[in-house]
């Protein structure tokens, strides 16, 4: 078998079309804050993209780009201009922060009602209750919007998660049970990845380890979806072993070209999501 591949690229820029019809009508420009702390090469990639997002859409987008020894306080003091500023609706922190900047305290000082990236816990416990706030977390909605898109149906499904880190891994596994998959989550302890994953009608790599998973892993026909982002020699590459891989899965994303445009797409249509229709929980 050679696996059908998912275009994310291709998903992602019909998204970004959709959204630009819908801003051309609106009378209010939906507007993206993105703060980078430092020059982390990969971040300054991830930002530049978001921004150029913006300007093709037409939403109104402003980056700060601050001094990696900016304090915490300053930080602090920005977020709640920030929170504060209507022309604002969606408001991001680029992740990692120096050491310096307690992570957890940036990531509650961002007001849920503008939270795009769902990183606050008022947005996290809202996913796992089931509550309806209209956003969802990028990487993870974006994955979901990729298995969706080749036609297998969820429903009734094995899902494996590979990794369960609160951005990707976990997140991804409560959006798979709430499409009636029942899933998995595997992590560095779990005793036997490769029969985890074997089992998996659906799966998830996010790791940061190149060529973890596979062919001989994946069950025949599967949906594989790789997250992973990782330089070898210069290249970016996935979690997946693509080309074994192919041999099993019914369908795979590719990387680059799968998940990462989907989750800048994802992030435009919660910024869109937060000027129509804020939620407010507090
Ligand atoms: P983290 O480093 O936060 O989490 C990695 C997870 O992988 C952890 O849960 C860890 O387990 C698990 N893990 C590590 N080694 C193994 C192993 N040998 N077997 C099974 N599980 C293992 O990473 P992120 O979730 O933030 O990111 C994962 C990957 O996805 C990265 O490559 C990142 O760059 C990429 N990414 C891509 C995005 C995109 O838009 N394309 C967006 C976000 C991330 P444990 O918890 O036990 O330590």
């Amino acid at each position: 078998m050679t696996a059908q591949i998912i275009d994310g690229k291709k998903i992602a820029q019909n998204i970004r079309e959709q959204l630009k019809l819908e801003v051309s009508k609106l009378s209010v420009k939906p507007g993206l804050a993105v703060v980078l702390v430092g020059s982390d090469p990969a971040s300054q990639t991830y930002v530049n993209s978001k921004e150029k997002a913006c300007q093709e859409i037409g939403f109104y987008s402003e980056v700060h780009r601050l001094p990696e020894t900016i304090g915490e306080s300053e930080l602090l003091a920005l977020i709640e201009k920030l929170n504060q500023d209507p022309k604002i609706h969606g408001l991001l922190v680029q992740l990692p922060l120096p050491k310096h900047i307690n992570e957890e305290k940036i990531i509650l000082a961002v007001n849920p009602a503008k939270d795009v990236d769902c990183f606050h816990p008022v947005n996290t416990g809202a996913l796992f209750s089931g509550f309806d706030t209209g956003i969802l977390p990028c990487t993870p909605a974006g994955c979901i919007e990729l298995i969706k898109s080749t036609g297998v149906a969820l429903s009734g499904k094995k899902a494996v998660v590979v990794g369960r880190s609160n951005i990707v891994g976990k997140p991804a596994a409560m959006l798979l049970l709430q499409n009636n998959c029942t899933v998995t989550l595997c992590h560095s302890r779990t005793a036997d990845l490769s029969a985890e994953v074997r089992q998996a009608d659906i799966v998830i790599a996010a790791v940061g380890k190149a060529g973890l998973i596979t062919g001989d892993m994946i069950k025949p026909g599967a949906v594989v979806i790789d997250v992973g982002t990782n330089r070898v020699n210069g290249k970016l590459t996935g979690d997946v072993d693509f080309v074994s891989a192919s041999q099993a899965a019914g369908f795979i994303t590719p990387v680059p070209g799968g998940v990462g445009p989907m989750t800048i797409a994802m992030l435009m249509k919660n910024t869109m999501i937060a000027c129509l229709n804020p939620f407010n929980p507090l």
